[in-house]
């Protein structure tokens, strides 16, 4: 259980998709807004992918615009394993106009001062709308309780290059600059979230049910997970990597974490490399990294919420 007010920044995104599903599903989680960024795709195409499946799923949560491009790097898309539209089968009514660019920016710090130590972030895409928070209002580090962060590979290979996870290598400018400013950071990053796995016979399961949001997420999880079976037929289904993050921030147990002070590499061939603060080797850590999961506890909650959410919700449109 978790009593903190909760943001969740997404760049919906199939694994964000499922991220939504099941933190809408979780009441232990007192979630206030969702801000969306660009990432694994345009940002209006995500901001409507997100409020689409949110309306779909019966809820009234505020959605919010964020960032359209990362803080210095080209922006590149995560169509091989998204689609090119972010949501790889799922078709997506443009609803793009509904929201203002940067929004999310306003929303968070607004919600920072609101809240101060009672509100909790979650991410699952980019860090570039949080790497905005916080130049923009520094004070932000010592009032935010903690950022619970899909993010970074430490101790397995990468998944965008041997180094870099993707959230990280998409914008790893943004990375470092959270990483490096002392705010609390919860990393919960491939080492962990390929040990949690969604197969064929999960889907199948949300296929057969009648609702709006069903047919969106199996019709992006049937893309998803071929993607999966293509690129990484060894894993035998595909990663829920945003999901483990919601899962976190209400159930810490469900990993296991060792602390450290982290920074980013920015350039070269490690650039995306998620690795040691050498120059704060004798600082007191302010990060954490998830190494070990507990996926059976983790998947029977995601499973178990997520599979009644989608059988029972009313389209909200
Ligand atoms: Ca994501």
């Amino acid at each position: 259980m978790n009593d903190k007010k909760t943001i969740l920044c997404v760049d919906t995104g199939v694994d964000d998709a499922l991220a939504i599903t099941y933190a809408l599903a979780s009441p232990e989680l007192d979630l206030i807004g969702i801000t969306v960024s660009y990432g694994m795709a345009p940002v209006e195409q995500t901001y409507s992918n997100t409020k689409q499946l949110v309306r779909s799923l019966g809820s009234n949560i505020p959605v919010y615009m964020g960032s359209a491009d990362p803080l210095v790097k080209e922006r590149i898309y995560g169509g091989n394993f998204h689609g090119p539209k972010g949501m790889g089968n799922a078709v997506i009514e443009d609803v793009s106009d509904e929201g203002r660019p940067e929004e999310a920016i306003d929303f968070i710090i607004e919600s920072i001062r609101q809240y101060g130590a009672d509100l909790q972030i979650i991410t699952t895409g980019p860090l570039t709308d949080l790497a905005k928070v916080m130049t923009r209002y520094p004070e932000a580090i010592g009032i935010l309780d903690s950022v619970v962060c899909m993010g970074g590979a430490a101790i397995t290979p990468g998944n965008c290059s041997i180094y870099a996870e993707a959230n990280v290598w998409i914008d790893p400018h943004a990375a470092k600059i959270c990483l490096e400013s002392g705010l609390r950071m919860v990393m919960v990053g491939l080492d962990v979230t390929r040990k949690t796995l969604l197969t064929q016979k999960d889907l199948d399961v949300w296929k057969a049910y009648d609702t709006k949001a069903a047919r969106i997420v199996s019709d992006a999880v049937d893309f998803y997970l071929a993607a999966y079976q293509k690129f990484h037929p060894y894993l035998a289904g595909c990663a829920l990597h945003d999901p483990l993050a919601v899962g976190v921030a209400f159930n810490r147990n469900f990993v296991k974490t060792v602390p450290f002070n982290l920074t980013v590499i920015t350039e070269g061939e490690a650039m995306g490399r998620m690795t040691e603060d050498l120059n704060r080797m004798n600082e007191v850590p302010t990060a954490e990294v998830a190494l070990e999961v507990k996926s059976r506890e983790f998947m029977e909650d995601f499973y178990a919420k997520v599979n009644q959410i989608l059988r029972t919700c009313e389209d909200g449109v």
